[in-house]
């Protein structure tokens, strides 16, 4: 990626909360007054930018490296506001105390307050609310998000908050901007006017709990590259109900007549219900996103593959991808869970630089130090790992201490949490 497109993202964090400031800034004021109103303004200008971040159109995040990279500014950008949102009250009330601790107080417990303060504690609140549940893991995933997109609800309040304060300029079109965005991201992703129409052509099973979709396109086809995931959602078939809601998948191939293939393993509700999917079932396929094994091939490479985390590299053997000498280490659970095994087992005897090397696991984490190649053989690799967050997560550290660069380590994390 280049400079000036690895800048965008800390330049935007930094330049449309910084223009506020300087646009508000408070001339007479005490020092603590004038840091309130500071923040409290740093605050609205990175929640506009958390906000932005989180529109999925596709030139948009190639530009910015990858949709990946720009939810994990997204989260950045929303903390941030939020550490600054709550020190706005704070200084204000610092401010206060100067005066009198009963005027501080006041500023803290606002109960002889009206709505114009209100509002603020209220978007505080539900902005502390919403990134506690971010940062809720266990949460089930449809639960989580919807309870996430409450934070646009925290944003409104904000902004409800300065228009109380009769705050217009430059309010009004901050929320003008706001609702555009959020209007925007509803429209285009969650009701799909981002995403063409496909049709499943066919289905077939690759292992017990994982199937494999071939869609072909109805219009126009979308671009994409071995590595690169989709957000597809399938709708309601003779047979079928769909879930409706947009999922990522990376994608397993790609043909010349557009038709995209991807694998899918039952791991909750919508991907179990996908398993009796039939042919005939209308989707819609947004994307390709992400950049995951784009790079120039380099001189010798690591894969390392956790259970359907093997997919972006099925796509690049089956389009003949490589040129280098490539250990492929697949790890599952039990050999009948293991998706496309025999197939990469057939690609790893025809192809002479793919070494393919098997491990069942079981249910828990299997031992990396033993698994890995030693320093001297991991040497000059590149390493590729794609799998749940809890695999990447371990295999990074256990690389770092083989002598790899974090620069070599790529990852693809099937979770956005
Ligand atoms: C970049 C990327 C590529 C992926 N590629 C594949 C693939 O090739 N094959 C495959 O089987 N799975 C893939 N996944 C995982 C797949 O998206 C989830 O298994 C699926 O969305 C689960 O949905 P569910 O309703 O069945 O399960 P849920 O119980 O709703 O979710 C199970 C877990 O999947 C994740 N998840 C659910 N919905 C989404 C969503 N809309 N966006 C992001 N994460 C979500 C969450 O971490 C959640 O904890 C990929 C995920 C990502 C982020």
């Amino acid at each position: 990626m280049s400079l000036i497109r690895w800048l965008s993202l800390p330049l935007l964090a930094m330049v449309v909360p910084a223009g506020f400031a300087v646009w508000a800034f408070p001339q007479g004021l005490s020092l603590a007054r004038t840091a309130g109103i500071v923040a409290g303004w740093l605050g609205c200008g990175l929640l506009l930018v958390s906000l932005l971040l989180m529109v999925r159109e596709v030139e948009v995040a190639r530009w910015l490296g990858g949709l990946e990279r720009m939810y994990r500014w997204h989260h950045r950008t929303g903390v941030v506001a939020y550490l600054a949102l709550l020190a706005h009250p704070l200084l204000l009330a610092a401010d206060g105390f100067a005066e009198s601790p009963a005027l501080a107080w006041q500023a803290l417990a606002p109960v002889d307050e009206s709505w114009p303060v209100w509002s603020g504690w209220l978007a505080l609140i539900l902005l502390m609310a919403g990134l506690t549940i971010t940062f809720m893991r266990r949460l089930p995933y449809r639960a989580w998000r919807w309870l996430h997109a409450g934070l646009g609800v925290a944003v409104l309040f904000g902004l409800l908050h300065l228009v109380l304060l009769g705050i217009d300029e430059p309010v009004l079109p901050i929320l003008a901007a706001a609702m555009l965005i959020l209007a925007w991201r509803a429209m285009r992703d969650e009701l799909g006017l981002a995403a063409r129409p496909y049709i499943v052509e066919s289905v077939r099973r690759v292992a017990a709990g994982t199937i494999e979709i071939s869609l072909r396109p109805l219009a126009t086809s979308l671009t994409a590259m071995p590595g690169q995931f989709v957000l597809v959602a399938f709708l309601t078939g003779a047979n079928y109900r769909g879930c409706g809601e947009f999922h990522p998948f990376s994608v397993s191939s790609i043909d010349r007549n557009g038709v995209l293939r991807i694998g899918v393993k039952a791991l909750g509700d919508c991907t179990r219900r996908m398993q009796s999917i039939q042919p005939g079932v209308p989707a819609r396929v947004q994307g390709a996103f992400g950049s995951f094994l784009a790079g120039p091939p380099p001189a010798s490479q690591l894969w390392v593959a956790g259970g359907i985390g093997v997919t972006p590299f099925i796509a690049l053997l089956r389009a003949g991808g490589i040129t280098s000498p490539t250990l492929l280490l697949y790890l599952y659970k039990t050999e009948a869970e293991a998706a496309f095994l025999a197939e990469l087992r057939a690609l790893a005897a025809e192809t002479p630089f793919l070494t393919l090397q098997t491990v069942e696991t079981g249910e828990l984490l299997p031992d990396l130090e033993r698994l890995l190649p030693d320093a001297h053989c991991l040497g000059c690799r590149d390493c590729y790992l794609c799998g749940p967050p809890e695999l990447t997560a371990a295999l990074k550290p256990a690389l770092r201490k083989r002598g790899i660069a974090a620069r070599r380590i790529h990852f693809e994390n099937f979770d956005f949490r």
